[in-house]
């Protein structure tokens, strides 16, 4: 879902100027009037009576992006081997079916998260 944010600068002895941005969506910004009502889409942001319609160049889009980066080519079915901090034990950390990375250490187990993890992460990004 798309969201507009507004910015507003007060500029001394002028009218406060106004941004926009919009975050998220996939469509690019535009401007809709209904009946004597502007807005801004998308994300439905109702212009108030004494704005002025913005130019599309003006407003600031930030399209939704996926947060999950693209897994590194192979790397279903790989096994990382990673030494426990100590070094007195060896770990294995693979990707599970639905691309998400598991460890076998104790520390997963518990909350899903690992600096064995962190580490085949930043070796393989
Ligand atoms: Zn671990």
């Amino acid at each position: 879902m798309a969201k507009v944010l507004i910015n507003e600068f007060a500029v001394a002895g002028k009218k406060v100027k106004r941004t926009y941005a919009i975050y998220g969506g996939l469509v690019p910004p535009y401007t809709m009037n209904i009946g004597s009502d502007k807005y801004i889409m998308p994300g439905w942001y109702k212009l108030n009576k004494d704005e002025d319609l913005p130019n599309i160049e003006d407003i600031a889009f930030y399209p939704y992006k996926p947060s999950k980066r693209p897994l590194p080519e192979g790397s279903i079915g790989k096994v990382y081997k990673v030494l426990s901090s100590k070094g007195d034990k060896e770990y294995e950390v693979n990707y599970n079916a639905t691309g998400e990375l598991e460890c076998s250490c104790p520390g997963y187990g518990f909350r899903r998260k690992c600096r064995h993890i962190d580490q085949v992460t930043d070796e393989s990004l």
